[in-house]
């Protein structure tokens, strides 16, 4: 592979593991309901699950299909508790407060963003979900410093594959004109961005052990840097 003229990267499940963070965060904040209400944690689990999944198919492909608040929103509607919006404000917090004590950097993160910013290839984060959620997720991962700016599928309308995430950057962000790689944990949402907007596409490899690695994104960058 050719040096890349930027890098385009996803971040949840490339950057960090998400499916710890997930679980840990669901699990705080199902207790906390358990608790306020008195109810059994299995029922709890059951009525989340079930409104998760009607926002998700309400709402499609649009950013907010990944809203917390929406989600903890709607368990508390189907538990008869529609006017408790405090505390569905207050479960979004603390799934998030969780999820983001829980994140670590996926091995090669910090080699692959300190070779990139050596060999001057800018490095754009392209993913679905909310602005602020995906920004403290950035800010957590205290990356801020070695990428040359965001695109979340909130300012896209819909998420990867649909989104305009490349017309963006383009227009916002000075995204170079040339080939470039993208990075990413999905074949559908990384891969079918990396089609459309005429760009190599590198898988990493939470399919084979569950735990994503740039590790071999980075050995691969170091070579194309070194055949010039
Ligand atoms: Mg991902």
């Amino acid at each position: 592979m050719t040096r890349p003229a930027f890098i385009a990267l996803d971040l949840d499940d490339t950057m960090y593991g998400y499916a710890t963070c997930h679980a840990a965060a669901t699990e705080a904040a199902e207790l906390a309901m358990a608790d306020r209400y008195s109810l059994q944690l299995e029922t709890i689990k059951e009525v989340f699950a079930k409104s998760r999944l009607a926002t998700k198919k309400r709402l499609g492909s649009a950013a907010a299909s990944h809203s917390r608040l929406l989600y903890f929103k709607l368990t508390l509607e189907n538990l008869g508790l529609a006017n408790h919006l405090d505390f569905a404000l207050q479960l979004e917090a603390t799934y998030w407060g969780t999820f983001i004590r829980k994140m670590v950097r996926a091995p090669g993160l910090t080699e692959l963003l300190e070779l990139c910013r050596q060999e001057a290839i800018p490095v754009f984060v392209m993913t679905d979900l909310t602005a602020q959620i995906q920004i403290r997720k950035l800010s957590r991962l205290q990356v801020l410093d070695h990428i040359s700016g965001l695109v979340t599928s909130e300012e896209v309308l819909e998420d990867k594959p649909a989104g305009d995430f490349f017309g963006y950057a383009r227009e916002h962000l000075g995204l170079p004109d040339g080939r470039g790689w993208v990075i990413g944990d999905d074949v559908a949402k990384d891969g079918g961005l990396a089609q459309s907007s005429g760009n190599d596409f590198l898988l990493v490899g939470k399919q084979l052990d569950r735990s994503p690695s740039l590790i071999a994104v980075h050995k691969k960058l170091v070579a194309a840097c070194t055949i010039r």
